[in-house]
């Protein structure tokens, strides 16, 4: 990297270090799990999980950038950041910036449409939580769109889920429309022990493995698992390798994983919250935009172990362009979208899917697999979108006038959902449910133009392949008033469903893949975000190669565009790693005491014990009820240590335990 030595922001007595700047190897793909905290000679920037104020410095411009361009291939949430740190970070003027977009809209999967008249579609909604590192960095300088400056998105988001905490009364609902409880996870020691045996194992040593692999199919019916896989869309059939990583991820959350109190929701849908503001400031900025263009592929140069892009190949409303790209100039693509192809209906007619569909021919997957063709080390997008029956599931936004409908929200919901605040709290799983159907109500109103007496409310399932419990159907068979009454059977209301029927309106989105990033994959599928050689192209969004993050959410995709920008324009600045949650000793006790059903876990007795009544007498976790005074009381120590004294004595438990153990280990060093 390059630093102008005359720069007008550089007063000469800074000189000494911004020369000593270009001479660092600066690692912008970060992966904390390799090191230490600590600023020493070998650390070219900050420790990778160091969040907060420190990392959030600006950057120097690099060198000639004025003169460089960028291109970028889709304008979802990758894109827009992408432009985002090439003008904030990179200094790069918004003129030079160029996106194709193959619909007319920007957002990609990030949407929200529709009117109160014909219904309003949005294909999910945005659960979302306080450490998106990198997607918070982005809208904490994007202006608010309905609050006066300086307050940002940030800002607003703030306001709006501090003064409204998030929870849930109704997580799941069974016999048409009971509550059932949810307050434990249903886990036994020796499922505990499975999940602790995950969190274990290496990820190198989880290629091509699924989650029912892995599993006992005990597991498989835990309320934990419910909640897990309804709250995150995991399959069976999908990659433990995920699952695993999701759990790194979000061990922080854990003890808000039944009741949903770990999660923040946006003011709005996703399109009117994120989309509408960021792009509104990038436009302002001055950057271009050609929609209804579908870029088809890349012309590459190859010298050595070199490879640089020399132009893009596109379609358009007006035929076959070819844009040339110098080899300064910088490309970034979106590889594949969980949204491509989503077939739609409405409350007469069921989804269709493409007639001629072949797995993975939609414009995304095809321009990827031009890539792949190009070489190797461009991955292999066969991997993730070549089984559509095993990535596809269907949402429906219902757009409801008052019915039973409505009254039976109210029972389920926190708040009254016509108040403004939160109502669900997040998704309402019908566990007898053969679809695996859930439901939700986000804050009201979720459009901006959203009349009082409306309310806009979301349901999805998992399993397309089983008839419904009502409907005889499959949900991708049926048509928005089918789906609509399958839910009102679950709900208890089949008996006034005409009633509902005539004040609400569905949209359907039928989604082929839509989970198509947590399909089983190993070492390689996914490219790096530079690609071995790429000398001026970056991959971002959801089908690439980060070192500790997980796919499927809005986090996920901004880190890629940060990492490709700063990758490429070598700028000296931290992409922060996943909040180092796992590493917190606090986190770690209240998880492991979550997935015990909040009962003292083995070996609690004794660590309050040792702390109760010292200076980290805090870390420990307060069971059900308990005050911080009761930590040091004796009893869970005596209780612990006889029960642990019964099990030694009866020598056959003990042996059985010692099998279980060895056998784990075995496993273990087998997979390596
Ligand atoms: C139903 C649903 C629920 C979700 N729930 C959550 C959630 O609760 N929490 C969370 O954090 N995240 C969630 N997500 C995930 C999050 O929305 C996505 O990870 C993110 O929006 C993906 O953004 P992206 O820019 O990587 O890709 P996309 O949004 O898919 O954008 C890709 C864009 O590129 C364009 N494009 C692709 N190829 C080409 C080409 N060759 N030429 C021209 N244009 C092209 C596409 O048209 C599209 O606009 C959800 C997503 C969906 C769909």
């Amino acid at each position: 990297m390059a630093h102008p030595k005359s720069s007008k922001t550089a007063p000469s007595k800074l000189q000494v270090h911004i020369d000593a700047l270009e001479t660092q190897g600066v690692g912008v793909t970060p992966d904390a799990s390799s090191r230490h905290l600590h600023n020493g000679m070998d650390t070219p920037l900050p420790p990778a999980d160091l969040h907060g104020a420190y990392v959030n410095n600006r950057p120097l411009p690099t060198e000639g950038i004025a003169d460089r361009r960028a291109w970028i291939v889709g304008s979802g949430i990758a894109g827009l950041s992408a432009a985002f740190f090439l003008i904030r970070d990179g200094h790069m003027p918004a003129g030079n910036i160029t996106f194709f977009e193959e619909q007319d809209i920007e957002g990609g999967s990030l949407d929200g449409a529709g009117n109160a008249e014909d219904g309003y579609i949005v294909r999910g909604g945005r659960e979302m939580e306080m450490t998106y590192q990198n997607f918070w960095d982005v809208f904490s300088e994007i202006p608010a769109l309905e609050m006066p400056k300086p307050f940002t998105v940030l800002d607003e988001y703030r306001i709006v889920n501090d003064a409204d905490k998030n929870w849930s009364k109704a997580r799941l609902l069974e016999k048409q429309g009971q509550i059932k409880d949810f307050s434990t996870m249903e886990l036994s020691k020796r499922q505990q022990l499975e999940l602790v045996r995950l969190l274990l194992a290496r990820k190198e040593d989880l290629d091509d493995i699924t989650v029912e692999e892995w599993f006992s199919e005990g597991f498989l019916n835990t309320n934990f698992y419910t909640f897990w896989r309804t709250m995150f869309a995991f399959q069976n059939w999908h990659s433990v390798l995920e699952m695993k990583l999701y759990m790194h991820r979000f061990l922080h959350l854990m003890d808000g994983l039944n009741d949903m109190t770990s999660l923040v929701f946006p003011k709005y849908n996703q399109y009117d919250g994120f989309v509408r503001p960021l792009m509104s400031w990038l436009k302002d900025q001055g950057v271009n935009i050609q929609y209804d263009t579908v870029v088809e592929n890349l012309e590459m140069t190859t010298s050595g172990d070199t490879r640089t892009v020399t132009a893009i190949q596109c379609h358009g409303s007006e035929g076959d362009k070819t844009f040339n790209v110098g080899d300064r100039d910088l490309v970034f693509v979106t590889t594949g979208s969980m949204t491509e192809d989503t077939a739609y209906g409405d409350d007469n007619t069921a989804p269709q899917l493409k007639e001629n569909d072949q797995a993975g021919s939609g414009s995304g997957w095809q321009l990827w697999k031009n890539l792949a063709q190009q070489s190797e080390v461009f991955g292999r997008p066969e991997k993730f979108c070549g089984n559509i029956p095993g990535s596809t599931w269907e949402s429906v936004t219902l757009t409801c006038k008052p019915s039973p409908l409505m009254d039976k929200l109210k029972e389920l919901s926190v708040n009254d959902p016509y108040s403004g605040f939160t109502a669900t709290g997040g998704i309402i799983t019908f566990i007898d449910s053969s679809w695996l159907m859930s439901f939700t109500c986000n804050r009201q109103p979720h459009f901006p133009d959203q009349p009082d007496d409306v309310i806009v409310l979301w349901t999805y399932a998992l399993l397309m392949d089983k008839p419904g419990d009502y409907v005889k159907k499959t949900m991708p068979e049926c048509t928005g008033r089918e789906v609509l009454t399958e839910m009102c059977y679950h709900l208890g209301l089949i008996d006034q469903i005409d009633e509902v029927i005539a004040a609400t309106k569905t949209r359907v989105a039928l989604m082929p893949f839509i989970t198509a990033q947590f399909m089983p994959r190993a070492r390689g599928d996914r490219p790096w975000v530079v690609p071995e050689g790429c000398t001026n192209l970056a991959l971002i969004g959801q089908f690439v190669e980060t070192h500790n993050d997980v796919v499927f959410t809005l986090e996920s995709s901004v880190r890629t565009a940060r990492i490709g920008v700063y990758s490429l324009l070598g700028i000296n600045k931290q992409v922060p790693d996943i909040y180092p949650g796992q590493y917190d000793i606090r986190r770690l006790l209240r998880a492991t005491r979550t997935l015990n059903s909040d009962e003292a876990f083995l070996g609690e007795g004794l660590l309050r014990r040792i702390l109760g009544g010292t200076y980290f007498e805090h870390i420990l976790p307060l069971g059900p009820g308990e005050k911080p005074e009761e930590l040091s009381r004796p009893g869970m120590f005596e209780q612990q240590f006889q029960a642990l004294r019964g099990l030694l004595e009866d020598s056959q438990a003990l042996d059985d335990a010692k099998d279980w153990v060895q056998g784990i280990l075995n496993k273990l060093r087998g997979r390596r």
